[in-house]
């Protein structure tokens, strides 16, 4: 297949080529000449723009940072510049509104498009075993499905245009509300007098458990190895848990949804973002709520 892929900035960077090793024939475009230079050295072929990507294309693939990056992407360089019998599949993290908007647009244009959001970082988008959740027709997750695989463990229908980003912002305000949860048992705990050691070994194994826990302990030297035990670099920043948490928050409230908890992980993570954490790995949140974060100059 000829599939245009465009946006390869850390997460498209990983996946573009995937999908070269696949056997396919990758036409790449970012805006960031260094993007597009690493793609290309990794099996993608190089395209002057997003038009030229397209134009004889049978699947259209972007991985962009925002809804607005990719209204603009499609309405001004694939809607009627891509073959109307190209999948259109878009693999950011947006607005549900504005993914509903550009998919209805697209679909009176006379094409098939999905959205299909990722679970899994970097590591996952390089070793293609990303989590693909698609919203879409039958017929769109179908055709979207067969090329998704490439990229990932696992892809899964959530339903209807819109879904698929609807279940990756649940699933990630789901995320950040137990991270900040188990940030302020674990700083509790410890002002009790525990030992955080035990204290892992009880509640991971009792009621209060949850991924944030097992797989992602903010503690360093508690639980599995974490990015708390390389002083929360690497991971999934901050700054990113906080977008979703804003999109989340932006839903909720044109669902008429009461979110509290979400909307106070929000509170916290635009806190920690404020006060220079928002490069750090999420869970580094523990050291704004134990005190221990020392605020760099610029952010006093
Ligand atoms: P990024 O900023 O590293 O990459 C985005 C790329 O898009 C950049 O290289 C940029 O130059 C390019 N771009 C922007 N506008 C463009 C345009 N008009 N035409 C062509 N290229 C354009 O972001 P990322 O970390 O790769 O994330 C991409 C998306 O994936 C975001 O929506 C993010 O929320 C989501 N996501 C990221 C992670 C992660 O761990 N980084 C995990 C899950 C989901």
């Amino acid at each position: 297949m000829k599939i245009a892929f465009i946006g390869l900035g850390h997460m498209g960077g990983g996946m573009a080529p995937n999908l070269a090793k696949a056997g396919h024939e990758v036409r790449a475009f970012d805006l960031s000449e260094e993007a597009l230079v690493h793609a290309v050295e990794r099996g993608c072929q190089r395209a002057a723009s997003t038009d030229e990507a397209v134009r004889d294309a049978d699947a259209v693939v972007t991985m962009l940072p925002a809804g607005k990056h990719v209204a603009e992407v499609y309405r001004s360089h694939v809607l009627g510049k891509a073959p109307k019998t190209a999948i259109l599949i878009d693999c950011s993290t947006i607005d549900v509104a504005t993914a509903r908007s550009v998919e209805e647009e697209a679909a009176a244009a006379g094409y098939t498009m999905v959205d299909a959001p990722v679970s899994g970082g970097i590591a996952a988008a390089e070793g293609g075993t990303l989590t693909f959740m698609v919203g879409g027709s039958d017929d769109g997750f179908a055709k979207a499905q067969a090329i998704l695989e490439k990229m990932g463990k696992a892809v899964i229908h959530a339903g209807e245009a819109g879904s698929g980003q609807a279940a990756k912002i649940c699933n990630n305000m789901l995320l950040g509300a137990t991270m900040a949860a188990t940030c302020e048992a674990f700083a509790l705990a410890e002002k009790l007098g525990l030992d955080l050691q035990t204290f892992y070994d009880i509640s991971s194994k009792a009621s209060g458990q949850s991924w944030s826990m097992t797989s992602y302990c903010p503690v360093p030297g508690v639980g599995p190895e974490t990015p708390a035990d390389r002083d929360y670099e690497g991971g999934f920043a901050a700054a990113l848990m906080l977008k979703d948490l804003r999109l989340a928050m932006d839903a909720a409230k044109e669902a008429g949804a009461y979110t509290p908890m979400g909307c106070e992980a929000e509170e916290l993570y635009q806190r920690f973002v404020d006060r220079g954490g928002g490069t750090k790995d999420f869970s580094a949140l523990i050291k704004m709520i134990d005190d221990s974060w020392i605020v760099p100059e610029e952010n006093i």
